[in-house]
């Protein structure tokens, strides 16, 4: 993930920034956010993208509403993953059919549809619960020898009814059921960026409310495709998954200081 900040070096500020990303996975349109006349967005970068050079525009529009573009390439790097293979039945199998997955990514879709336009956040993330990672976030897997796709989170091992905290300050979007990650809560962080609490045994917090960080939003629990009690948790912006590690170890907001 990377961010872009545009802002006018003149007095007056800039009318509305927008732009695009060719080519490059989910992200065709880049939502800029208002902040104080800097106008801030955070890009995600897929894994599923090829390595390879990407271009981008960006059309700025100023106080007098003349029109300026700004056209470039990004670099993504190549990064090699882990690969994993799961033997999961028949009944977990059917949870992750490719319409039971489309209904999941509609209801998340529109849980994510009208993200805050603020950081609400403060510092860096924490992990929800304490245990070891058993799953790497990226992993390559495949489910009965089939190739699956990426691992979108990482998987830490608690037993059934530890207590899972909010990994930063943020608003809850989402408490309820899907197919693939059974009990799952996603908190919208503002600017885009999302965590997600999956498999839970138990939800302690509802749409609308909103949650500090290290407060508990539920308990680990092995609900949905799972093979048992364990925390899946997947960082998000918008609905492209990120790497969670360099959350924990930074303020993601250091990527929205100009340097
Ligand atoms: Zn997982």
């Amino acid at each position: 993930m990377f961010s872009i900040i545009i802002r006018s070096t003149l007095k007056k500020p800039l009318a509305q920034v927008t732009g695009k990303v060719t080519g490059m996975y989910g992200i065709d349109k880049i939502t800029f956010f208002d902040l104080d006349g800097r106008f801030t967005a955070v890009v995600p970068v897929s894994y599923s993208n090829k390595p390879g050079d990407y271009s981008y525009e960006l059309r700025i529009v100023d106080f007098r509403k003349r029109e300026h573009v700004v056209s470039g390439t990004v670099a993504v790097e190549k990064r090699t993953f882990p690969t994993e293979n799961l033997e999961m039945s028949a009944s977990q199998t059917d949870l992750i059919s490719d319409q039971k997955l489309n209904e999941d990514d509609k209801k998340v879709a529109q849980a994510k549809s009208d993200p805050t336009p603020r950081a609400l956040w403060q510092g860096p993330f924490v992990k929800p619960v304490e245990g070891p990672v058993s799953t790497e976030f990226g992993t390559i897997r495949s489910v009965n020898g089939s190739p699956f796709g990426w691992h979108s989170g990482l998987d830490i091992e608690e037993p059934q009814g530890e207590a899972v905290v909010a990994s930063a300050a943020g608003r809850v979007v989402f408490a309820g059921v899907l197919n693939a990650t059974g009990n799952t809560i996603i908190i919208d962080h503002g600017l885009g960026l999302y965590t997600s609490y999956n498999h839970l045994f138990k939800m302690v917090v509802k749409v609308g409310q909103t949650v500090a960080r290290g407060e508990k939003v539920g308990e680990v629990g092995s609900t949905g495709f799972s093979t048992g009690p364990h925390l899946h948790f997947t960082m998000t912006v918008g609905t492209i998954p990120t790497n969670p590690w360099p959350w924990f170890a930074a303020d993601p907001a250091e990527l929205l200081t100009p340097h």
